[in-house]
């Protein structure tokens, strides 16, 4: 008797990304809503207006990548100044551990690009298409002209907006007038072209499409910052011991006596989360605290007559143990914090100083290796160098270059060099000693560069001369 084959097994497959309703977060008004828009104002004031700003001359703020150097206000930074902008990096770690411990996602919730182009797109959203209901309505309604009309708008818009803030972005890199120039004369580069069309394009996929999905799959942020979180980080949170039970009821009734708490479960905390989260379930990796839930929450109690604060800011201690501003401000103060507050000053401290104590001048000494040690006519030995002067500085400057360590030790025939601005002269020094100023081998010398009109500006480096 012939055996059947064995049934095989099934394993269903199990999507690594699971599809979720779109979200139509509701406008809110409120005090938070107030400082998110505040921020936003500042912050696209600040991006939008800087690369217009001239300071001597020039653009107060550009990372000239050709010319290989950074523009910030009175300070020009060459390639051997990357530390600085290590140092800044490891400045703004710091900082956002320091803000992540004490205040959670406040970087998240007001001045993330994520978070503020999301607004802006969205208020230009409700602008062309109306608050949740009726984009709701207009997503599900099917194609007819008034949509169509309604969608080109909108993404007429977004599409202008992104193209303005790819073409600042670029400016920040290339002199924007330049930029404004050849964008108005339809003769701008391809690499320019290229970098407004991929920042345009970030920005109106991020803010306009992918918005939530961003922190809650994409932003490596989001991720890793509960590991900074503890106890008494301030969250946003729901009193629970207030709220429940929830349910609805007249605006007259007496809720104990109905066996209810302060939450008359209207949803609209939900509704006007951008993340499409319901924060009475708790604290949620998907919350990215911008607080437009206590404003609508608030906006509730009001009507209800209720105290506000249902949701609000606090931590897990106090909500715990309860507690009041002073005793969550007093356990701002914990090791933790004093740590991250203690390296982010003494770090910062250390960087002021380097910077206003900072020499305007870079002297690179090298031995020219293709002329040998040799002697010259008077019996002296000369090594050929090649010195590298950079004026870091906006004004021409002339250097005097003199050397001495070894008896008798002169610089042929050495004229001041003089360097334009921002700009850097190589010169070569044929540097000549005694004969018998020193045995034979590498003998340590040191040239020294000092500005003729301010010696103050003077850098001294070290070098070998080879005696024969
Ligand atoms: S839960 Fe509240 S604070 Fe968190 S993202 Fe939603 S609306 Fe913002
Ligand atoms: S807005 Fe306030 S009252 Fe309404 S469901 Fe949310 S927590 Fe409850």
């Amino acid at each position: 008797m012939s055996k059947s084959p064995p049934a095989q097994r099934v394993i269903p497959i199990q999507p690594l990304f699971a599809a979720e309703p779109k979200v139509y977060p509701r406008s809110v008004s409120g005090l938070f809503q107030r400082w998110r828009w505040g921020l936003v104002w500042f912050t696209q004031i600040v991006f939008y207006g800087l690369p217009w700003l001239p300071w001597n001359g020039r653009q107060a703020v550009l990372f000239d990548l050709e010319a290989r150097r950074f523009y910030l206000f009175d300070l020009v930074l060459y390639p051997q100044d990357t530390i600085y902008l290590a140092i800044l990096l490891v400045l703004s770690a710091l900082a956002l551990f320091l803000f992540t411990a004490v205040a959670g996602r406040l970087w998240c919730g007001y001045t993330c690009p994520q978070t503020v182009y999301t607004e802006i797109f969205l208020w230009l959203e409700k602008l062309v298409e109306g608050d949740r209901p009726q984009r709701m309505k207009l997503d599900a309604a099917p194609w007819s002209p008034h949509k169509l009309a309604l969608k080109t708008a909108k993404h007429g818009l977004w599409g202008a907006l992104a193209l303005w803030t790819g073409f600042t972005f670029v400016g920040y890199f290339t002199p924007i007038d330049e930029l404004a120039r050849d964008t108005a004369a339809l003769a701008l580069g391809g690499w320019s072209i290229f970098w407004i069309l991929f920042y345009g394009g970030a920005t109106y996929g991020n803010a306009g499409f992918l918005r939530e999905q961003m922190c809650k799959y994409i932003c490596p942020y989001a991720r890793f910052q509960f590991v900074m979180f503890d106890a008494d980080t301030l969250i946003i949170t729901y009193d629970e011991k207030r709220g429940d039970p929830r349910g609805s009821r007249s605006r007259n009734a007496d809720p104990r006596a109905k066996g209810l708490g302060d939450c008359v479960d209207c949803g609209i905390c939900v509704q006007v989360c951008p993340t499409g989260i319901d924060i009475r379930d708790g604290l949620q990796a998907e919350c990215i605290g911008c607080a437009a839930c206590i404003d609508a929450c608030d906006q509730v109690m009001d009507k209800m007559s209720y105290p506000r604060g249902l949701i609000r800011y606090s931590t897990e201690t106090a909500m715990k143990q309860g507690g009041a501003w002073a005793a969550i401000a007093r356990r701002s103060f914990r090791p933790r914090v004093l740590i991250y507050s203690a390296v982010f000053l003494a770090l910062a401290a250390a960087t002021a100083w380097s910077l206003a104590t900072r020499v305007p001048l870079k002297v690179n000494l090298e031995r020219d290796r293709t002329v040998l040690a040799r002697e010259v006519a008077g019996g002296e030995i000369e090594n050929v160098f090649r010195v590298q002067l950079t004026n870091a500085s906006e004004t021409p400057r002339r250097y005097a270059i003199v050397a001495d360590g070894l008896a008798g030790l002169r610089i042929e025939a050495s004229e001041p060099v003089a360097v334009p601005a921002a700009a850097t002269e190589i010169t070569t020094l044929q540097i000549r000693a005694e004969a018998g100023a020193a045995g034979p081998g590498a003998q340590p010398i040191r040239v020294t560069v000092t500005d003729l009109a301010d010696p103050s500006v003077s850098v001294t480096e070290e070098a070998k001369f080879w005696m024969p």
